[in-house]
């Protein structure tokens, strides 16, 4: 059967480079969200727990309650506002009227990325509106739009960012608040900057491996973390010419043995231009030259996605969650 491989001296390897960029674990967040970019929720919980690491960020509520056991905080970016467990990312104004007493909220602010989050001018009014349902702001966050391109516009946003925080250490003085914990950097922005003033950064892709930089910013000694097997289904010798799987695109040069392997576009492996592969992915399988018992077909998923003109996290993400992940030291 094929099966996937989760190596953890290699993840262990990236929270190390991660958490000393950081100064500590404890100002690592880990983004597990989508089944751990496709690695398994459970499984990278369980690990970022050996670790020490203490925060986790997710998507739903589903995805925090299968990992509660493992972390402190767990920050869910897109919640229903029905539990009081975990804490929740308000994207909104319209959610406010969702807040439930007691619960954790984190205060997401749109600095100019324009996807989710309140706008800066509305953060006394919403953090009013927060303490008169009896909740706590918890946090106060935002989102890079640019942060792994060459481009200033890093710069631009982080300055929005810095004026966010010190619109909420005004209000927090004057309403006699405790200051919520500031978070706003990714993976890239950790890669990229040498100083932070936040109190944790959120990385997800960079834990697991990859990074999607422009060449300019360096290398980055990460590791993948994530391996990719297919089993052989069966194997046939074929003469010259000979042309293999749907269409017939798979044309042999020569007399080959060709063996058929239990990983297809089913599995979520991307349908498109694959070296090495035989002709087209089939739902359940794809066809290769040789005849060993099994074959990896992810190694580096960032070599993949470029084939399919795509970035690592979507090759990654697609997996599907029913192939067995293995731990591997
Ligand atoms: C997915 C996500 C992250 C992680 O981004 P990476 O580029 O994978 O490090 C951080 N913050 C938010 C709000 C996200 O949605």
């Amino acid at each position: 059967m094929s099966y996937i491989t989760i190596n953890k001296v290699n993840f262990f390897h990236n929270l190390e480079l991660l958490s000393k960029k950081l100064g500590s674990p404890d100002k690592l967040a880990v983004v597990l969200k989508d089944n751990s970019y496709g690695h398994d929720l459970t499984l990278i919980a369980k690990l970022s727990k050996e670790f020490g690491i203490k925060k986790a960020v997710v998507k739903n509520e589903e995805e925090a309650k299968e990992i509660e056991e493992f972390f402190e905080t767990i920050i869910v970016l897109n919640p229903n506002f029905k539990t009081k467990n975990f804490s929740l990312v308000l994207n909104s104004k319209e959610q406010l009227k969702k807040i439930k007493p007691s619960q954790k909220i984190h205060i997401k602010v749109d600095t100019g990325m324009h996807r989710n989050g309140i706008m800066i001018n509305e953060l006394k009014s919403v953090f009013k509106s927060i303490m008169k349902s009896g909740a706590k702001v918890e946090g106060v966050l935002t989102h890079f739009r640019s942060a792994d391109e060459l481009s200033s516009e890093l710069f631009w946003q982080e300055k929005q960012w810095s004026e966010v925080k010190n619109k909420v250490k005004d209000i927090c003085k004057k309403q006699n608040l405790p200051l919520p914990l500031f978070h706003s950097a990714n993976s890239a922005t950790v890669l990229r900057k040498n100083s932070y003033h936040d109190d944790f950064a959120r990385c997800g892709i960079a834990i697991y491996g990859y990074h999607e930089m422009p060449e300019s910013y360096g290398e980055f000694d990460l590791k993948p973390v994530l391996k990719l097997y297919g089993e052989k289904i069966s194997s046939r010798e074929l003469k010259k010419g000979s042309r293999v799987g749907y269409g017939g695109v798979g044309i042999l040069e020569k007399d080959s043995i060709v063996s058929t392997y239990d990983i297809g576009y089913s599995d979520g492996f991307l349908r498109n231009l694959y070296p090495n592969l035989l002709g087209k992915v089939s739902m359940d399988s794809v066809s290769l030259l040789g005849n060993s018992d099994e074959v990896c077909l992810i190694n580096d998923a960032k070599e993949l996605a470029k084939l399919n003109n795509t970035i690592s996290y979507d090759v990654l993400v697609k997996l599907h969650p029913n192939i067995p992940r293995i731990s591997k030291l």
